[in-house]
């Protein structure tokens, strides 16, 4: 079992805080200390998660955010530079599953809409805090990412190629940020008992599946200001890191 960070002090950004996987890595982030700075579009579990962060003695932000919304995400970085300055945790978790359909039967508004939150909403998250995460002294920024990423599993070909794409937009960043104190990975949490899993597999009984709480335990040590790693796969259920493969 992973010990929980301290995360005293620091201000964590988390997106899809709504519900699901981030959801409880803000909860367990505001336990461990830090101020977390809440996305998603339901304020509904956005209320919820603030209602969970007070009672234990935390604190939050909400922000209501649609992500392709991309100039909100701009502006979300400049808010965040005018009240703290700085950002020391992001956690890139929000996505959509698209639909799981043979390749030529996917219409093209689904693959867009998967692209659009999985992949340009990253990619201009990254954008936008990336000059705060520098100006933290042990920037953090987790994104989540997907087996199939990997596996290319028959009918999960959009969702797929987006968590491929995320893993270089992550795995560049991080080549472009080693020599600094920010370290940037990327999490496959595995089949976790959320929304997402009950759409991908309706079939499927979720108690046998481990719970979001339990995922985001083993995913918070990747906050901590003490990481050493960055670039890298961290397999969240098996608690471990996998190195790509050098280039030639
Ligand atoms: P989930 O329960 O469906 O939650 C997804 C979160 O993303 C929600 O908070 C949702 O909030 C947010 N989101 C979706 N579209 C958004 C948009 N346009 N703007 C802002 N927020 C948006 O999913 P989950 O299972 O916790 O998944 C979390 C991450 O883990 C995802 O990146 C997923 O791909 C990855 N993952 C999950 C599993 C699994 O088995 N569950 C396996 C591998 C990878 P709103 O709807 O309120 O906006």
């Amino acid at each position: 079992m992973t010990e929980t960070p301290n995360l005293s002090g620091r201000i964590a950004l988390v997106t899809g805080a709504s519900r699901g996987i981030g959801y409880q890595i803000a909860k367990q982030m505001a336990a461990a200390g830090a101020h977390v700075i809440a996305v998603a579009r339901t304020v509904g579990g956005l209320e919820d998660l603030d209602d969970e962060i007070k009672a234990a003695g935390g604190q939050a932000t909400l922000v209501p955010l649609d992500l392709t919304d991309m100039g909100g995400i701009d502006r979300l970085g400049g808010a965040i530079n005018e009240r703290w300055g700085k950002l020391d945790i992001l956690v890139a978790n929000a996505g959509v599953l698209g639909v799981i359909a043979p390749i030529g039967h996917v219409e093209a508004k689904v693959f867009e809409k998967v692209m659009a939150v999985n992949v340009t909403s990253t990619w201009r998250m990254i954008r936008s805090v990336d000059p705060l995460l520098r100006k933290s002294d042990a920037g953090r920024a987790i994104l989540l990412s997907s087996g199939v990423a990997h596996s290319a599993r028959a009918f999960w070909a959009p969702y797929a190629a987006s968590k491929a794409a995320v893993e270089v937009l992550g795995r560049s960043w991080a080549d472009e940020t080693r020599n600094m104190p920010l370290r940037v990975n990327c999490v496959n949490p595995g089949a976790t008992r959320t929304a997402m899993r009950a759409q991908a597999m309706p079939g499927e009984n979720p108690d046998t599946l481990p719970t979001p709480a339990e995922i985001a335990a083993k995913i918070l040590p990747l906050a901590s200001p003490t990481l050493r790693e960055t670039g890298m796969l961290f397999e969240a259920r098996e608690e471990r890191f996998v190195t790509y493969r050098d280039p030639e």
